[in-house]
């Protein structure tokens, strides 16, 4: 770190940036250990049908039980792993994770649960990863069927046509693919047409405006709409409330994931609420 050659550059590096900087950096180094010593952990939470509560699926959730820091979400350490090569090993051990789970799950006796995953876009662009995400399915006797890779239009943006490609031919396999955070991004409408995408998830900040009569409603109506229209299932993300959900409700939208029905859970939580199929909706927030 170099101290400003100005007097008034020192005002950049507070305590408080440094210690910032401190902690990136040991996350940084703590990280290629990771995998290892066998720090991450995967929660499901569940994606619920607004009319009666029945589970759709579950959205398997990366988390990392840093031994001094406790519980890290991705969104701390991802972008950190994203500028290595340990990205790609992290989605296979997510792949492999999440497979595995849903084997077992099978193996309990519980009907097969659709699971979606989040990529990274490396982890998307790499060479072979068609054959080498069905080999990994393979090697744990799942379908690719029971699977939804969720994706951002930031990852199809730089690389359309490879993209394309790579999608098309996971869903001839049968792998289900899902936009996710629609509405933050570019959302570029074309996108919906061009790339093959089931289903259509939309991001939080969409969510929010619903109940609060701030003119987001059309919005959120036309994508709804939209999706339907292009034969997608519409998803929405980080629903917190009553209001949200009923709103949501109202414009058809066809599964409900987010705090109001589930906060992400461990797998030893998840396993009764697949028993009985179904999360009642709370009766007041
Ligand atoms: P995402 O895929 O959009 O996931 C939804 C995020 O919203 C999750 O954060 C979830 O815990 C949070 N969330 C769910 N319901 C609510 C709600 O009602 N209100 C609010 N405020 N938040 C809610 P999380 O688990 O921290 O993950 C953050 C992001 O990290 C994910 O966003 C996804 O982009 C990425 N990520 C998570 N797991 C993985 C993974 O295994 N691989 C990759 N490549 N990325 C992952
Ligand atoms: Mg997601
Ligand atoms: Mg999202
Ligand atoms: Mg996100």
């Amino acid at each position: 770190r170099v101290k400003g050659e100005q007097k008034n550059e020192y005002r950049l590096y507070s305590a408080e940036a440094d210690e910032e900087t401190e902690h990136l950096f040991s996350l940084q180094n703590d990280l290629d250990e990771a995998l290892e010593k066998d720090q991450f952990y995967m929660v499901y939470q569940p994606r619920v049908n607004p009319a009666d509560g029945t589970i759709h699926s579950m959205e398997a959730l990366l988390r990392w039980d840093h031994p001094e820091y406790g519980s890290i979400s991705p969104g701390e350490f991802l972008p950190l792993a994203e500028k290595t090569t340990w990205i790609n090993d992290i989605g296979d051990w997510v792949m492999r994770a999440v497979s595995c789970q849903i084997r077992l799950w099978q193996q309990k006796g519980l009907e097969p649960v659709p699971v979606s995953l989040n990529l990274s876009a490396n982890q998307l662009l790499q060479t072979n990863v068609v054959p080498h995400f069905l080999s990994i399915f393979q090697e744990y006797n799942v379908l690719p069927g029971w699977l939804e890779l969720e994706i951002t239009e930031s990852m199809l943006i730089e690389n359309e046509s490879t993209a394309r490609d790579i999608l098309g031919s996971l869903q001839e396999h049968g792998v289900r693919i899902a936009l996710d955070d629609f509405g933050t991004g570019y959302s570029a409408l074309s996108y919906l047409q061009k790339f093959p995408v089931d289903t259509l998830k939309l991001d939080r900040s969409l969510v929010q405006g619903v109940s609060e009569e701030a003119g987001y409603q059309p919005i959120a109506d036309t994508v709804v709409y939209l999706g339907h229209s292009l034969g997608m299932n519409v998803v929405a993300e980080g629903v917190e409330c009553d209001k949200e959900c009923r709103a949501l409700r109202s414009l058809g939208i066809d599964e409900i994931q987010g705090f109001y029905f589930s906060r992400p859970l461990w797998t030893e939580e998840v396993y009764p609420l697949l028993v009985s199929g179904i999360i009642p909706a709370p009766t007041q927030t």
